[in-house]
């Protein structure tokens, strides 16, 4: 049997169907971001500007996180030494616990070493517990939700995105004593709409469903204390479990979930993405515990973040680049083609030191390709009109589409 040849034909489909995916090898500046180093595959080391992060309010290099993490690395040593139940679990895991619980008006917190598996570990263990469950998915959930819905084992059904109706469709047509879940995302992070959270607790309510809304794009940036959009609205006590990430906007890395007590000790005590691993560094849980902290009493990083995601939004119109509707912080461009949105990439980082990743399949669906820009506080004018005119410059050069998407 020859495996190489195998691997390597399932590699050569990715790469003809042109989603083959490419790292950028940066280095990122403490103090200077969103500026970073690209090294290529020589030795060549070159300067560019960040369009693509997630760390959308610079936080990861903010002093109060990095004080904090210094102090715990010197105080604590690296890592945490095991998983929470056996010597890993360190003071600083439950003094952020704590503070994610308060942010969001819940009870009671749960770590996790990614929002990823926060997702994975309490979609499939809550959904387990509950015999004969059936959860009600959004269709463009996250990849995280999909594969706990899926290992769950429960059944799913999937409703078009944020349609209320289909929505309900679904709930009515299930069996009413059936326990049921609905999940689903606040911000949607590659469109940037947001979805009717008050109308689907409402629906959720009127079917006796459990709620889980994955916050993980607007955690930090929305609402009076950065609780999400669920804060912004003042829902947050209508969702059965809010889950949301420490690597985006806030900086660091780690996931969590909010909720009652009794369904995070029992995620606690069931979940096996949660048990069977080592706990997080005390040194990022000092971090994400000072930029929670600091988010939660600062609103000028979020405003700043929103006119800067409106001015970037203004600039494209106006230059007639096809930026796409969105109600949130985030900034597509339609290409509509996986190739040229690789191709568009390439020129922006090789020629414009200009970094935004191409955004394919199956991240979003076929024919959708796009660029998808994350412009923050520390993206100031100059960098935008730099943006605009290279992209400009692209659009005439490739012949490519110049109206609204
Ligand atoms: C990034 C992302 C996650 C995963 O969070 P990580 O902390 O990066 O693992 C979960 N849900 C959504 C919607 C995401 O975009």
């Amino acid at each position: 049997m020859d495996y190489e040849k195998i691997f390597s034909d399932a590699i050569k489909a990715i790469r003809d169907e042109g989603r083959y995916r490419v790292f950028a090898d940066i280095t990122r500046h403490r103090g200077d971001f969103p500026r970073a180093t690209r090294h290529d595959a020589g030795d060549n080391a070159r300067s560019i500007t960040v369009w693509c992060s997630n760390d959308y309010l610079g936080m990861g290099q903010h002093p109060k996180v990095l004080e904090a993490m210094h102090t715990a690395l010197d105080e604590t040593g690296a890592g945490a030494g095991g998983t929470r139940n056996i010597a890993g679990t360190n003071h600083y895991h439950v003094l952020l616990e704590n503070e994610l619980a308060d942010l969001h008006g819940k009870e009671a917190a749960l770590l996790f070493t990614s929002g990823y598996i926060s997702n994975e570990a309490t979609l499939s263990t809550v959904a387990k517990l509950l015999p004969g469950c059936v959860i009600f998915s959004d269709e463009l959930n996250h990849a995280s939700m999909i594969q706990g819905i899926r290992n769950s084992g429960a059944e799913r059904h999937i409703f078009r995105h944020n349609d209320l109706d289909h929505l309900e469709e679904l709930l009515m047509a299930a069996d009413p004593l059936a326990p049921k879940l609905i999940a689903f995302e606040s911000v949607y992070s590659m469109d940037g709409d947001i979805a009717p959270i008050e109308k689907i607790c409402d629906l959720a309510d009127k079917y006796g469903a459990m709620t889980y809304l994955d916050e993980v794009h607007a955690v930090g940036l929305y609402g009076p204390r950065g609780g999400g959009v669920s804060d912004r609205d003042g829902l947050a006590d209508r969702l059965t479990i809010i889950e949301g990430t420490l690597g985006k906007a806030f900086g660091v890395m780690g996931g969590y979930i909010a909720s009652s007590k009794m369904l995070v000790d029992v995620v606690r005590s069931y979940a096996s993405g949660f048990i069977f691993t080592t706990a997080l560094s005390p040194v990022l849980a000092a971090g994400a515990y000072a930029s929670v902290k600091h988010l939660k009493g600062s609103s000028a990083e979020r405003e700043k973040h929103q006119e800067r995601a409106a001015q970037l939004k203004k600039r494209f119109k106006e230059a007639n680049l096809p930026v796409m509707d969105s109600e949130s912080h985030i900034v597509p461009v339609f290409i509509g083609d996986p190739v040229l949105c690789k191709e568009v990439s390439d020129i922006l980082l090789n020629e414009f030191g200009i970094y935004v990743q191409p955004i394919n399949y199956p991240t979003v669906p076929k024919g959708t390709e796009r660029l998808r820009f994350t412009p923050g506080p520390l993206h100031d004018d100059n960098v935008m009109d730099d943006l605009v005119r290279s992209l400009c410059d692209i659009w005439e050069r490739l012949n490519l589409v110049r109206k609204a998407a």
